[in-house]
């Protein structure tokens, strides 16, 4: 047989490669070594409890070997269910073990939510910007995407219409330290958005993988708290822990949670066994109390190298402004409208000091997409590569003013 024969298989309409993926052009040029990346998500490695884990390994293998090389339950164990309801009801949203679903990752939940709720051309609601990687996940099930109304302080639920929302599966929305923006929304916007849910009858799908990482004050509590007969809530141990456990969580009604359930058990049968053990004994060692002020405290300290860089180098220009987080991994900045932030990335990548962000139209779900934003993450560079990268980007982008 001709070895250079390489037939092609009939891929399904949903899943077939799309093989044009600018963003991902993009990001393979930011991981090159010369340069200074604020396009990565990725949590600090300084924040990984490495000692701890290694010892809560050696637990669970010393004390529960079999068990934890072993198939179990599709809910996940309840050593873990219960600290997750066990925090969740601590910070506002009464839960019980048996509304929590364990998952792989949250990424895992978001192919859920779609599977479960989205026929193709089912309308789904989502922020202006959202996060591409849940973009991405229901994508794969043809909905029609219709952007909820955005501002300065987020989604804003005092512009949403009957007729916006009409036949909606559900809206995606991350109220805390939202990604790409970094926004979070009021305890006053969260009310109200579990208001309107309640007047035009929609369902919320809360992704919240960073209220945990807030700067200086707790922010309000999830809009489960506010609605929770309509809201399944996401989470995850990516950004506490470490995202390399692949381990995440569903809370929603009981009713909703046997739904989503039934999915897993046929999509990947249960989530790691030893890695939910681990992380159980992790957490109830008092992990949350003892080591997530220390995360918090390395996040706020880039926060702010981030922002005190940014208003020291970027020029002064009325159509240019940032977000300024108070907690998470990302600043949003607009550009004026004729700037095309893929191509200010091209521009500031061939200088001596070649800097990576994400362009902002990856972010956005529908056409015309607009140009003129990037997303800044901050928590993996060295304060002085930050200073570095934000003034190589500022001297760029005076040229493009
Ligand atoms: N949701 C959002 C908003 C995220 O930013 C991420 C990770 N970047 C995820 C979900 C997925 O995280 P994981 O699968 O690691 O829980």
């Amino acid at each position: 047989m001709n070895n250079d024969f390489r037939p092609t298989p009939t891929y399904s309409a949903a899943c077939a490669p799309k093989g044009d993926s600018v963003i991902l052009e993009v990001l393979a040029l930011a991981a090159r070594p010369d340069v200074i990346s604020f396009a990565g998500g990725l949590p600090s490695p300084e924040g990984f409890p490495v000692k701890e884990i290694a010892k809560a390994a050696q637990w669970v293998l010393d004390n529960h070997a079999a068990r934890a090389l072993q198939y179990s339950a599709c809910q996940g164990v309840p050593e873990l269910r219960e600290v997750i309801a066990r925090r969740e009801t601590e910070k506002g949203a009464p839960t019980s073990p048996d509304e929590v679903l364990v998952v792989s990752g949250s990424q895992q939940a978001l192919d859920m939510m779609g599977r479960l709720f989205v026929d193709a051309g089912s309308k789904v609601l989502v922020e202006s910007p959202t996060y591409m990687g849940a973009l991405q996940a229901f994508a794969l099930n043809s909905p029609k995407f219709v952007e909820l109304p955005c501002d300065e302080e987020g989604l804003n639920p005092d512009l949403i219409t009957r007729e916006m929302v009409e036949g909606a599966r559900f809206a995606y929305v991350m109220p805390t330290f939202q990604n790409p923006t970094g926004l979070t929304i009021s305890e006053e916007r969260r009310r109200k958005l579990a208001e309107k849910a309640r007047e035009f009858d929609f369902w919320l799908v809360e992704d919240n993988p960073y209220g945990e990482l807030w700067y200086e004050d707790e922010p309000a509590p999830s809009l489960r708290a506010f609605a929770p007969e309509r809201t399944i809530t996401l989470g995850t141990m990516s950004k506490v822990l470490a995202p390399g456990f692949r381990l995440g969580y569903i809370l929603a009604p009981k009713h909703v949670l046997d739904a989503c359930m039934e999915l897993k058990q046929a999509m990947d049968l249960h989530t790691s066994t030893f890695t939910q053990l681990i992380c159980a004994r992790v957490l109830s060692e008092g992990l949350f109390k003892d080591h997530l002020p220390m995360v918090r405290a390395l996040y706020r300290r880039q926060a702010r190298a981030m922002l005190d860089a940014m208003e020291r180098e970027m020029p002064q220009h009325p159509e240019l402004s940032w977000t300024k987080p108070e907690g998470g991994m990302f600043l949003w900045m607009k550009l004026p409208k004729h700037i095309d932030a893929a191509e200010l990335m091209k521009a500031v990548l061939a200088t001596d000091v070649p800097v990576g962000f994400v362009p902002g139209f990856a972010f956005f779900a529908n056409d015309p997409k607009p140009a003129n934003y990037l997303r800044l993450s901050f928590v993996t560079v060295p304060v002085e590569r930050i200073n570095a990268g934000v003034k190589s980007l500022a001297d760029t982008l005076r040229k493009f003013l």
